[in-house]
């Protein structure tokens, strides 16, 4: 009797045990494979529903930095000045198409008025709260899959054209160290002497000594997803389409037509996330900001870590699969083709800085999913009941994944979430008319 009220007392201390729990996860990309084995940790069990192989979507194509200093968001108060120039000069890093301006003009209204100067601080606020868990989220998963190999150490070098924009980008510099970033300055002696095949055009840089990156993010994934499997995980190959609610759970529908059972559902499909109808996504303004990357094949030895040129936002990464060149952000929805002038600017920009003018071996377009203000949505649906958000990470999804991933899992699990994770509710969108565009982009 005494051993039993024992129990009863430390029956706070005790968690119940999860796995009579079916979580269904909808996108098998970094975001969603993190989260499913953080759910797997806390004792659930785990079905992750992806058509596509895992980690082929975003994820894939990415500039592969685990970018902790990267809380200063793309809207900036520049933008507002600078409008008419981004929807027409070719040799700026963000491009913004005059078509989508016109068909998605809530959307871009809500992004624009995201670059007022309180908003901006908000959310680089949000984005430093998230950024300074990043190892917290991310490192467990990569230790329990033994997938350490596929990380390189050799920090990230980021570097100016001239002092007067470097000057420029001290403001920047300074918001990031008061977040926590650690880097510091070098001058062209110094870039050259780290990497001497870069052009002698860079007057000045910052060296971030503890930025990792990964050497192949599609490896990673599914490194991380065999793990997932091997530890019980269950993958469904085919489509979520939408979902119904049952007295315990749902059933969610695949575009196949067949069924899953779950009692809970968290959606992590990266920029399709708002398609899956039947759990109130749909009315969250996920927008997509294109970015694209070329390729060298064999030349990943020209540079030892990834390099940024300031002025361009673009970046050059050392990878297992070559030398990776990316970049840009061009908004302009998800179905129109690859924009040829955005390939040659990333040309351009490779000959400039290393003499690449040879053909890269390919290219790519990708779509970063995010929100007008550029913070994610993480955590509970409050309409869809055991439904769970976890998208919308723009350019920083690849760093944000782990962190996420545990929250989602606390969250599910009913327990309080490590981090305060109300800045990223979907309820913020309430009241925004961008809601009201729902932008199949
Ligand atoms: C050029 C570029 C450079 C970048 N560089 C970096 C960087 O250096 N560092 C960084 O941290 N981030 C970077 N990012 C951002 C990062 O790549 C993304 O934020 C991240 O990959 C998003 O991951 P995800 O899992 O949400 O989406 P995805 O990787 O796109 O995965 C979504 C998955 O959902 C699946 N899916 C879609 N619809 C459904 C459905 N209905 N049912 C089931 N599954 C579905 C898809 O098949 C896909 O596998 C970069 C992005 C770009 C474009």
């Amino acid at each position: 009797m005494s051993a039993l009220l024992t129990l009863w007392k430390k029956r706070w201390t005790y968690p119940e045990l999860n796995s009579n729990i079916h979580v269904a996860i909808a996108g098998a990309g970094i975001v969603g494979v993190s989260c499913a084995l953080w759910l797997q940790h806390k004792g659930f069990k785990v079905t992750l529903i992806d058509g596509n192989t895992p980690g082929s979507g975003t994820t894939s194509g990415c500039s592969c930095t685990i970018a902790t200093y990267g809380c200063i968001p793309v809207n900036n108060p520049e933008i507002l000045h600078q409008l008419v120039r981004l929807l027409l000069d070719n040799d700026s890093p963000l491009r913004i198409d005059p078509w989508h301006v016109v068909t998605h003009l809530p959307w871009m209204v809500s992004f624009l008025k995201n670059c007022k100067k309180s908003k901006v601080e908000h959310t680089t606020r949000y984005m430093a709260s998230l950024l300074g868990s990043t190892n917290e989220g991310l490192m467990p998963l990569v230790h329990q899959a033994g997938a350490e190999g596929l990380f390189s150490n050799a920090g990230f070098l980021n570097v100016f054209d001239s002092q007067a924009d470097f000057e420029h980008d001290l403001p920047n510099q300074r918001i990031r160290a008061e977040y926590g970033a650690d880097f510091r300055e070098l001058d062209t002696g110094e870039i050259r002497e780290l990497e001497p095949a870069m052009k002698p055009e860079f007057q000045r840089g910052l060296l971030y000594e503890d930025i990792a990156h990964v050497k192949h993010p599609q490896k990673l994934v599914q490194n991380l997803f065999d793990h997932f499997l091997a530890s019980g995980g269950q993958h469904i190959r085919e489509m979520a389409h939408g979902l119904i609610h049952t007295g315990d759970g749902m059933k969610i529908f695949m575009h196949s037509r067949r069924f899953l059972r779950a009692n809970r559902f968290v959606i992590c499909a990266g920029p399709h996330s708002t398609r899956i109808e039947g759990c109130d996504v749909e009315r969250i303004p996920l927008g997509t900001e294109r970015g694209y990357h070329i390729q060298f094949t064999g030349r990943e030895s020209l540079i030892q870590r990834p390099i940024c040129w300031n002025r361009y936002a673009f970046y050059a990464i050392p990878m297992q699969l070559g030398l990776r060149m990316g970049g840009t952000v061009e908004i302009k929805g998800t179905h129109k083709p690859k924009s040829p002038e955005r390939i040659e600017f990333m040309k351009n920009k490779a000959d400039r800085m290393f003499g690449l003018n040879e053909q890269p071996d390919s290219d790519w377009l990708g779509f970063r999913p995010t929100l007008p203000d550029s913070l994610p949505v993480i955590g509970p649906s409050s309409k869809s009941p055991n439904t769970f958000y976890a998208f919308g990470h723009q350019h920083l999804g690849l760093t944000l994944a782990g962190i996420t991933g545990k929250l989602i899992s606390e969250v599910v699990a009913g327990e309080k979430p490590s981090l305060d994770i109300r800045p990223y509710s979907a309820d913020r969108f309430k009241r925004n008319p961008a809601r009201q565009s729902i932008h199949r982009t």
